[in-house]
């Protein structure tokens, strides 16, 4: 059993530290007085408690945790004159159904006391295997509102990160990076939120925002960027099931003037592997028009060239966890020139992702990789980047 006692900052805050202090002193005579033989009492924290108690079946222990709530919401010492009385929330678990290891039995019995305090406080409960699992679903759904929130008062934000060309050093893209703007102006990364966002069926609504914020930030820049300065935005595997999709890419782009020619969709094998046939429909309109595909993320996952084959990929970027160790692994030396020239084969262009040093930077001049981009290129920024990258 795993207790805790609701809010005795409260009890400190009304009555002074030294009141807390007493109650605590006597809380711990009186519930060592009131042990039943072979139990074992231990404070765990300020006002936290654990009872062993050996041989006790699940409902033995369910008993034992409802008396003890009962002898907390009545234990009442007084202090100075003054009653202190307080209620203590306390979570059950029990060997082995709950674990084996007591690390596991204190974690699963901390998270029912959890539980405990949410539903109302002053109760026990006992500890169920998948409340961890609902726990986690309890996040998302926070997330879920996070998300909604952000979407209604549009404070999702595009990042760019610039991608330079290996030979020249020059800038020639930038890659669009989605960040949400949280309601004290911080800002959070999309791996906190985009998984959240694709089960609740958000992720396709942040990608048009992002693709017509991309669009915007194109036509607003335009005298500061060169006229074939690329763009690339990243899509989500669900936003293929969406059928309006295409047209309203296209839409926009002649809308805003934009040349399709300039805007390339990054797709990761597990989004392509989703639907393959959805895809190739998908990338096949957009194609015909100018709009240009990347593979990205090549290297995790099942790096197949099926995807380069099958569809029609213009890009395909190296996975940061490659380009990282360049200069310590051979075999990462070898995969990534052997890829590069394959790629140059099929008229494919390669970015190598993560690059974080000139000396990663050199490697790629040397392995024939087209692209970089990375902190070393340059970070992912607001604005559009408008000045070259050293070489
Ligand atoms: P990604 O498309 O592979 O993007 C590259 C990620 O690597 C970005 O993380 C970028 O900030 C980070 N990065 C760039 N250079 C370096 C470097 O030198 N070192 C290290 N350690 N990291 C570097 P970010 O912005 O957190 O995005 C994470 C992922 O979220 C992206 O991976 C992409 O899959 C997804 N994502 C981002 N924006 C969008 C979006 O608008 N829509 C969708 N559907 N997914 C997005
Ligand atoms: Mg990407
Ligand atoms: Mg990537």
């Amino acid at each position: 059993l795993f207790f805790d006692l609701d809010d005795f900052k409260a009890l400190n805050d009304t009555h002074g530290l030294a009141a807390g202090d007493e109650y605590l002193r006597r809380l711990g005579e009186a519930l060592a007085r009131n042990l039943r033989p072979g139990r074992v009492l231990a404070r765990l924290g300020g006002d936290e408690f654990g009872l062993l108690a050996p041989e006790t079946s699940l409902s033995e222990a369910a008993l034992e945790a409802d008396g003890l709530v009962r002898f907390l919401t009545d234990f009442s010492p007084t202090f100075e004159g003054r009653r202190l009385q307080m209620t203590a929330s306390v979570g059950v678990a029990v060997h082995p159904a709950h674990g084996h290891r007591g690390s596991d039995l204190m974690l699963a019995a901390d998270l029912a006391m959890h539980q405990a305090k949410t539903r109302g406080r002053a109760r026990f409960i006992v500890h169920d295997p998948s409340a961890r699992e609902r726990e986690r679903i309890g996040l998302l759904h926070g997330q879920a509102d996070r998300i909604r929130s952000a979407l209604s008062s549009a404070r999702f934000v595009p990042y760019f990160q610039p991608i330079s060309e290996v030979a020249t050093g020059r800038v020639v893209a930038a890659e669009t990076l989605v960040r949400l703007r949280e309601e004290d102006g911080s800002i959070t990364s999309p791996v906190e939120f985009l998984d959240a966002a694709e089960r609740f069926g958000f992720v396709t609504s942040i990608d048009r925002f992002v693709i017509g914020s991309a669009f915007d930030a194109l036509v607003a820049q335009r005298r500061r960027i060169p006229p074939d300065f690329e763009i690339s935005i990243n899509l989500s595997g669900l936003d293929f099931e969406d059928d309006g999709l295409v047209a309203d890419i296209s839409r926009l782009a002649r809308l805003k003037g934009i040349r399709p020619s300039r805007i390339t969709f990054e797709i990761t094998e597990t989004a392509a592997l989703r639907d393959l046939g959805r895809v190739q429909d998908f990338t096949a309109a957009l194609t015909s028009e100018g709009f240009r595909f990347a593979l990205d993320d090549f290297g995790v996952g099942f790096s197949s060239f099926r995807y380069l084959r099958d569809l029609p990929m213009s890009t395909l970027k190296f996975d940061q966890s490659y380009v990282r160790d360049l200069p310590l692994k051979m075999e990462n030396r070898v995969f990534v020139r052997g890829i590069a020239e394959i790629c140059r084969g099929f008229g494919v262009k390669t970015v190598a992702e993560g690059v974080e040093t000139p000396e990663i930077l050199s490697i790629l001049r040397e392995l024939g990789v087209d692209r970089a981009q990375g902190f070393h290129v340059g970070y992912p920024d607001p604005d559009l980047p408008t000045r070259p990258a050293d070489a």
